[in-house]
């Protein structure tokens, strides 16, 4: 600390005084103190000539990460150690060999694996998809390493404000493509919901401030409501004498909004969604008995919705939840979710179960759904031979898929994705057992392949051994598990044949007395019109290839003896790593460019197109894509492909602005709805044309029991007209909301 400055010392000791504090539970032992002391002076000596975006010494950044750690998922010493070390061999001097030396191996590997995948903060030309891989990857080795990994983004997205507009919007969007996710499969409740959160502030601050803004104004109104709800448990809940805490707590921001988007309801309709939850404070050994108690008392005093019965304590979710939920109808006629549980299930809902029983540096901890899952992504990785999006999008399903419980013949549970089939079953018994299965027996009744499991169903699986893998079968598989297997067996089936026809092909060469160059690979490619040379072999093999067209040619004195230009090589599929766009990227300087100006043509010499999902008019945040055909698209940021397309591709991401002027006009549409009343049409084709000078396309308008909705199609400038245009219809009597629809 020596040489760091009289005022900066008082912020970081002061930082590190916090972690101290939020770490006193955890640390058992003068031991583990003096591990957490050394890692801080290291990574404080390491980072002092560094400093964050918000101007703040760097090592404040290490120090609230471990402390996230510790005290929002309940990691050990090892992990805060390594927090506070985790961007020391990045960004530092300090190699992955003073960790060892100084800390240990079980640091280094893991320090090791938080640097492996620290190109991730390389935002602006890393593909995000790989560098998720490459977390992936790591995973099976130690998975503090992904806690970690949560907590600095969680950090990140706290301090997000002092980055650029534009990055922001590439974290968020990755934020909630993969983070928040990945924090729901480990189980870390609260950390995803605030990283949901903070993401959607970023990347859609009005309706997130909005939402917030009406949160507060209802608060009261949902306290009394919780108060009254609560009111006769709680008293029966004390005259039994059990000791718990009551909670009703409203939906996140997220969450509403949401719903809002995907059920297309407005807040008014869902601000008062919220669950009560029942927390106990009761012994291990009863605590089933316990719940079920209270069970009994809550629907004493208010009906359950029989189908909405979820028993996690009997057995728990694949992330470790467990708790007993019923929804039951309040006096009002609401329906309300309550939640039952103890401390302990309450601490795993809220920190995730891996923290609470494998990485404390505890022994203990009982078989669990996560290590189940853990190898099957282990699984995943080891067998994946497919591109990285494909990864992904397999690894995605399996983070937030909702489970189900199943049973052999023999009485054993089995835990599979919701919608998994038969033959996802037979995949997860072993591949084998998958590849030649022909049906099942489902609760002894004989089902297809297809058929889709239920929770609860006794599953047995017919084999024969004349099956195959079929193409046709990745049409109903779920899990990721069966379909690499089924991708696998038929890439192997096909370079089988291929091979075979191979053979033909060269003994056919061979009798014509032709070498097999790659020349002649690719005047035969050409001749025979298929899509690589495998693909000729296969077809050579199924025997779809006319092979005597050979002879012919040669015979000619023709093109298999090379006399006409040729490339060199054969054009095979590319590999996965190099993409198209590549070459754009550079020509149109994307990686570090000059924004392009939109609507000023002689400016720059670039293409562009705006996209049709969400048809941008100026005056809106949009960004630029590089697609490969079509050259650029520009997309409105809160496009509803916006938050994929930056996830998977934020290196093709341009940034753009429009130039303030009134050239062109740009068509979008209103919608608007109101009470039906004679004139209101007239009113508002009056204000478009007369006083707006607004070109108007299409008005339509429907009318249904006295309520009408209208669309209207207009060519406006830029959002400052369109909000005129806008604002002068909701000054019309009778009109209930306006809104642009695209
Ligand atoms: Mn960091």
């Amino acid at each position: 600390m020596a040489e760091y400055s009289e005022s900066d010392k008082k912020i970081i000791l002061n930082a590190y005084r916090g972690l101290l504090k939020a770490t006193k539970k955890i640390r058992k032992t003068a031991d583990d103190t003096a591990r957490i002391r050394k890692a801080f002076n290291v990574a404080a000596d390491a980072h002092m000539s560094m400093r964050r975006k918000s101007g703040e010494p760097y090592i404040t950044h290490p120090i609230a990460v471990a402390r996230i750690c510790a005290e929002e998922i309940g990691l050990g010493v090892t992990s805060i150690v390594c927090a506070l070390l985790h961007d020391t061999v990045e960004d530092t001097e300090i190699t992955l060999d003073d960790i060892e030396s100084l800390f240990g191996k079980k640091e280094r590997n893991i320090i090791d694996g938080l640097t492996k995948i620290s190109g991730v903060f390389d935002f602006s030309t890393s593909d995000q998809a790989e560098n998720f891989r490459k977390m992936i990857l790591t995973l099976p080795d130690d998975v503090r390493v992904i806690f970690i990994k949560l907590a600095d983004r969680l950090h990140n997205m706290r301090t997000l404000d002092s980055m650029r507009k534009d990055k922001q919007l590439k974290i968020a969007s990755e934020t909630l493509f993969l983070y928040a996710p990945l924090a729901h499969r480990l189980g870390v409740n609260t950390v995803k919901t605030e990283l949901e959160n903070l993401a959607l502030k970023f990347k859609e601050p009005e309706e997130y401030e909005d939402i917030q803004g009406k949160l507060k104004k209802t608060n009261d109104v949902r306290t009394r409501f919780i108060n009254a709800f609560i009111e006769p448990i709680k008293k029966e809940l004390e005259k039994q004498g059990l000791n718990f805490t009551i909670k009703g707590r409203p939906k996140s921001i997220f969450s509403i909004w949401n719903k809002i988007h995907k059920k297309h309801v407005a807040f008014e309709e869902i601000y008062d969604l919220f669950a009560i939850r029942i927390i106990l404070d009761t012994p291990l050994e009863q605590e089933k008995a316990d719940c079920w108690k209270v069970y009994s008392i809550v629907t004493d005093f208010y009906r359950p919705n029989p189908d909405r019965l979820r028993d996690w304590i009997t057995t728990p979710r694949g992330n470790g939840y467990e708790s007993l939920h019923t929804t039951v109808m309040s006096p009002s006629g609401k329906w309300v979710e309550v939640q039952i549980r103890t401390e302990r299930m309450d601490e795993i809902a809220e920190k995730g179960l891996a923290a609470h029983w494998k990485y404390k540096e505890s022994k203990g901890g009982k078989e669990n759904g996560f290590d189940n899952w853990i190898n099957k992504i282990r699984d995943l990785i080891e067998n994946n031979h497919a591109n990285t999006l494909e990864f992904i999008d397999d690894f995605k399903l399996s983070l937030y898929a909702e489970e189900i419980y199943v049973f052999t013949p023999k009485g054993e549970l089995k835990m599979l994705p919701a919608k998994a089939t038969a033959l996802d079953f037979a995949f997860d018994i072993h591949t084998d057992v998958g590849k030649k299965c022909i049906g099942a027996k489902v609760n002894h009744k004989l089902v297809p392949l297809s058929h889709e499991l239920k929770s609860g169903d006794q599953v047995e699986i017919i084999t024969s051994n004349k099956q195959v893998p079929k193409e046709a079968w990745l049409n109903f598989v779920v899990t990721s598990r069966a379909k690499s297997k089924i991708k696998q067996s038929i890439k192997e089936a096909y370079n089988q044949v291929a091979e075979e026809g191979k053979e033909i092909l060269m003994r056919k060469l061979k009798h014509l007395k032709v070498p097999l160059t790659d020349k002649a690979i690719y005047e035969l490619v050409k001749l025979y019109d298929t899509k690589n040379f495998p693909e000729l072999n296969y077809l050579i093999a199924k025997g779809k290839i006319d092979l005597s067209k050979i002879k012919t040619i040669v015979e000619k004195g023709g093109e298999l003896n090379y006399k006409k230009e040729a490339p060199e090589v054969v054009k095979e599929e590319k590999p996965e790593s190099s993409d198209p766009t590549n070459d754009l990227i550079t020509n149109f300087g994307g990686k570090s460019g000059e924004a392009i100006i939109l609507g000023d043509d002689n400016l720059n010499q670039v293409d562009y197109t705006f996209a049709k999902c969400c048809s941008p008019i100026p005056g809106d945040d949009v960004f630029g894509f590089i697609t490969i055909k079509d050259g650029i698209k520009i997309h409105r940021n809160n496009c509803p492909n916006a938050t994929q397309l930056m996830a998977h591709y934020a290196y093709r991401v341009l940034k753009v602005q429009w130039k303030s002027q009134k050239l062109k006009e740009f068509s979008a549409e209103i919608t608007f709805t109101g009470i039906d009343n004679i004139g209101v049409l007239h009113s508002i084709t009056t204000i478009i044309t007369n006083n707006l000078n607004i070109n108007m396309q299409s008005l339509n308008i429907g009318s249904n029991d006295g309520v009408f909705e209208g669309k209207i199609k207009a060519l406006v400038y830029d959002t400052t007209h369109l909000d005129q245009l806008i604002n002068s219809i909701k000054q019309v009597e009778g009109i209930n909301e306006v809104k642009r629809t695209s």
